[in-house]
């Protein structure tokens, strides 16, 4: 998920470092940090949080012409600054993307042999083997091999040794590593978009293989440790190309990574059906205030049910923009509960600050890390969803749903409901493959769409008409079921598409009753449900898994994206970059 750069040249490092290390963002983290090497010594720093936080305390003018740099997606030990890489132990300093999957017994003989370790990650265990079987050999690059042996897991790493300050390692196994050479210096980097601001040539570290860069040369290494040829490669794409993975639009290839998405989140604060430490409990709040803008407000809406229904207390669900001109009305025992995935969207900010001020708790739920929600709330919680690019949301709505239950399933001390979240991916990734342009075909000429459901399932339907909105341009309005006879079916006529939703078993019948009234004035019905319907009231049907309530609004909103998404194609609209729209709404 993260990122490794590393330069040595004839240039000033730091520059490149950081300006490698932003092209990687796209990849996620949670932390970055550089190590470089000034009058012979090497020197770390690193910061939580975003690369400009970073940015602020280093001097991009400093007198280095070597160092490496990492961005930090944590998978031991939480996101914080000792945990954060470069880690150094003895005459080695290293960045690591990766999981050592055999660190713990590692560590335990290390500490056995005396050694000490400062951070939780699986990479300080890596420095720590460096350093110890340098001891033996003597050599940096036998001393990578030997230790590359006893790992097991994933990795790629961008290694340096106060002993030979004239080259930056490399090896990997797992993850990515290429090398790159321009006039001034050479390169390792995660990825192409790291070096692409110097040079758009480069060579692909094999797995095993050791790469041993000086300002000059490029030299690898195979597991014999004899020196091999590599291949050129030359990029010729732009970054867009690289970042878009073979899918036409990030909004596909968002909807593409649901299944990751859903599945980080849930690991982050799940393990074993039990809650992990990262999940806190909100259990002494009596009531919540939801507040949040767009998708965002949705998915606090769909939650809303799910809180109601298992905690048992009252919850508001306010759009932000009204939220923070009004008189609300909480105490000490209200949980405000701000979401957002850019964290940075400012009525949702502004919300936030007045219930703080009011001295009112808050919870945010964000998608990036250090954003100013996150910074400013009492508790914050991440969804892990990774980066978000199209600014029609996905994958974080999803995570976002994810999150929200689960906050849910600890106040209500529901452990035991949290096995109904396993596999869940599978029902994901089984939906986000399914054909949906025989739907989009049948609604991409129409200018009016109606989206009906009752209760979780109108909150779908609020989403899915936005996706429309959003992605396809068409004017689409999302009603609760019962409210269609009290004026809005008067629009209905001769082929109009209304999509229907219908998971919610208890009303379901009522549900089928105002299908049958639109049907019965010639509307054309898309149905999406899971329930075992086989009747002559609606024109096409997509069938869903029967999952418990408590996770099927997770899956149930994916077929309308993707209908969004294909309709959009169809009426050639900008899908990523909807007119008028920016991903993050950072004004009122
Ligand atoms: N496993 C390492 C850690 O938690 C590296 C994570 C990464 O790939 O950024 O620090």
């Amino acid at each position: 998920m993260c990122g490794i750069i590393g330069y040595i040249g004839k240039d000033k490092a730091l520059p490149r470092i950081l300006s490698g290390l932003k092209s990687l963002e796209y990849r996620g983290y949670d932390s970055a940090g550089i190590a470089y090497v000034k009058n012979k010594k090497i020197i770390v720093q690193k910061e939580v949080g975003r690369i400009s936080n970073l940015e602020k305390k280093i001097n991009l003018e400093e007198d280095t012409y070597m160092g490496i740099g990492h961005t930090r997606w944590a998978t031991h030990g939480e996101a914080n600054k000792i945990n954060s890489h470069p880690h150094t132990l003895g005459k080695f300093t290293i960045v690591h993307n990766g999981i050592i999957e055999n660190y713990q017994s590692l560590k335990d003989e290390l500490i056995k042999k005396g050694v000490k370790f400062v951070s939780e990650t699986d990479t300080e265990v890596i420095a720590a083997l460096l350093n110890e079987n340098y001891k033996n050999e003597k050599d940096i690059l036998k001393t990578i091999l030997k230790t590359t042996k006893e790992l097991v897991g994933s990795y790629a790493l961008g290694i340096i040794c106060t002993d030979d300050l004239e080259h930056i390692y490399a090896t990997r196994c797992g993850s990515p590593l290429i090398m790159a050479q321009d006039k001034n210096g050479s390169y390792i980097a995660s990825d192409v978009p790291a070096i692409l601001n110097y040079t758009n040539k480069y060579y692909l570290l094999e797995e095993k293989e050791i790469a041993k860069i000086s300002s000059e040369e490029i030299q690898v290494f195979d597991d014999n440790l004899q020196q091999v040829q590599k291949e050129m490669h030359t990029f010729e794409g732009s970054v867009e190309t690289i970042l878009l993975n073979g899918y036409e639009h990030f909004m596909l290839k968002e909807i593409h990574e649901e299944d990751t998405a859903f599945k980080n989140t849930l690991d982050y604060y799940v393990q074993n059906n039990k809650f992990k430490e990262t999940m806190p409990d909100f259990k002494k709040y009596q009531s919540i205030h939801i507040v949040a803008c767009g998708s965002a407000y949705y998915a606090g809406l769909v939650s809303k049910y799910i809180f109601e229904e298992y905690v048992n207390i009252p919850v508001k669900v306010e759009l932000a923009s009204e939220y923070r001109y009004q008189k609300n009305f909480y105490d000490s025992n209200t949980l405000v509960i701000i979401i957002s995935q850019s964290g940075e969207t400012a009525d949702s900010l502004a919300s936030l600050k007045m219930a703080k001020n009011a001295g009112i708790d808050t919870l945010a739920i964000v998608n990036v890390t250090s954003s100013s929600i996150a910074r400013e709330a009492k508790y914050t919680l991440y969804t892990k969803a990774g980066v978000e690019i199209a600014v029609a949301t996905t994958k974080a709505f999803i995570a976002q749903v994810t999150l929200l239950s689960l906050v849910a399933l600890k106040m209500a001390q529901r452990e035991d409901l949290l096995q109904e979240f396993k596999g869940i991916e599978n029902y994901i990734q089984d939906l986000v493959n399914r054909d949906y342009l025989p739907y989009a075909k049948f609604l991409y000429q129409n200018n009016n769409i109606f989206f009906i459901g009752r209760g979780v399932d109108y909150a779908l339907c609020l989403e899915g008409s936005l996706k429309l909105k959003e992605a396809a341009y068409i004017n689409s309005v999302a009603l609760a079921a019962g409210e269609l006879k009290h004026g809005t079916i008067s629009l209905i006529e001769d082929n109009t598409p209304v999509i229907s939703v219908c998971t919610d078993a208890s009303i379901a019948l009522k549900t089928i009753s105002n299908i049958k009234e639109v049907k019965a004035r010639k509307a054309k019905v898309l149905l999406i449900t899971n329930e075992d319907i086989n009747d002559n009231f609606y024109d096409y049907k997509i069938d869903l898994p029967k999952l418990h309530p408590v996770v099927m609004s997770i899956i149930t909103v994916i077929p309308m994206q993707l209908i969004a998404y294909e309709v959009a194609k169809l009426r050639g609209c900008d899908i990523d970059k909807p007119r008028n729209l920016a991903k993050s709404v950072t004004v009122e």
